[in-house]
């Protein structure tokens, strides 16, 4: 490695280690590639076909108010810094997700998690055992279970720091997009349902991620009742749940996304 490769390598990974990272998750098809184009181009394009994690940097639209922004003047110069970030892509393909494990357990300035649903397929109506709704409830079951996880066998008195994740309900276009309101119940339904049969062990727990979940603890607390995006609070873990749409014959709607990531930049 020459001293100039070295140089710059430091460089970047200085540059990499410092701006506020959100990962971005979910389930092949969900809109990921078609979102991470749009934010860091601002403009929608073609995808391609994700094999390994892609991470690209991205400025808040003016319009955004980034909350570490709330407090300081227009004038002043670092206004900018703080509203780029990264946005890191991750493959949804099941055997791919350990570079989103890999990510979310060592977490270079990571700010939030952002998971992708497709809402169009998320209707319970068609009667079929293998669902959208069951594959999305699956991945965020293991994703949820690992930050609580690393909530509770944390080393320090006070827990890891707030790991915020945003449910990001996408193509609400289509007509057959199930509406945000019903993404957050229909998701918390099948929570509650995966949680009875995981305790009852009946189906082996997380593809691919074993090692991180195959133990007893319960998600949300003691497995009783109903399950809520809310028990995740108990964790550091506050759930949002927003909706809109990357592409689409009426333009895109990614007001509520850019919100959140406003509100946690
Ligand atoms: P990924 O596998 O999560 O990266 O998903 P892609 O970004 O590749 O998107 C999967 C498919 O959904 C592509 O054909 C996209 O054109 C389409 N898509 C993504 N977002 C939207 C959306 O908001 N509305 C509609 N109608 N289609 C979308």
């Amino acid at each position: 490695l020459s001293p100039l490769a070295l140089h710059l390598y430091i460089y970047r990974s200085k540059s990499t280690t410092s701006l506020p990272t959100f990962l971005l998750v979910g389930p092949s098809g969900s809109g990921k590639t078609s979102l991470l184009t749009l934010f860091e181009t601002g403009k929608p394009s073609a995808t391609h076909l994700s094999q390994s994690p892609l991470t690209v940097e991205c400025d808040l639209p003016v319009a955004t108010e980034a909350a570490s922004n709330r407090f300081r003047s227009r004038n002043d110069s670092s206004n900018r810094e703080h509203r780029k970030f990264l946005l890191s892509d991750t493959p949804g393909h099941g055997k791919l997700r350990y570079h989103a494990v890999n990510q979310i357990v060592k977490p270079e300035n990571l700010r939030g998690i952002i998971y992708l649903v497709d809402a169009s397929t998320l209707s319970t109506s068609s009667g079929d055992e293998h669902t959208g709704l069951t594959e999305a409830a699956q991945y965020l079951y293991d994703l949820l279970l690992i930050l609580q996880k690393k909530h509770t066998t944390s080393k320090t008195s006070k827990g890891p720091s707030e790991t915020p994740v945003l449910i990001a309900a996408n193509k609400l276009d289509l007509f057959t997009a199930l509406p945000k309101s019903h993404v957050r119940t229909a998701l918390e339904t099948e929570l509650t349902k995966l949680r009875s049969t995981k305790s009852k062990g009946l189906i082996d727990s997380g593809v691919g991620m074993d090692d991180q979940t195959n133990e007893e603890e319960s998600l949300g607390g003691d497995g009783e009742g109903r399950f809520t995006f809310a028990l995740m609070e108990e964790y550091n873990i506050p759930v949002s749940v927003a909706g809109g749409n990357v592409l689409g014959g009426q333009g895109e709607d990614t007001k509520e996304f850019w919100d959140w990531i406003g509100e946690h930049l």
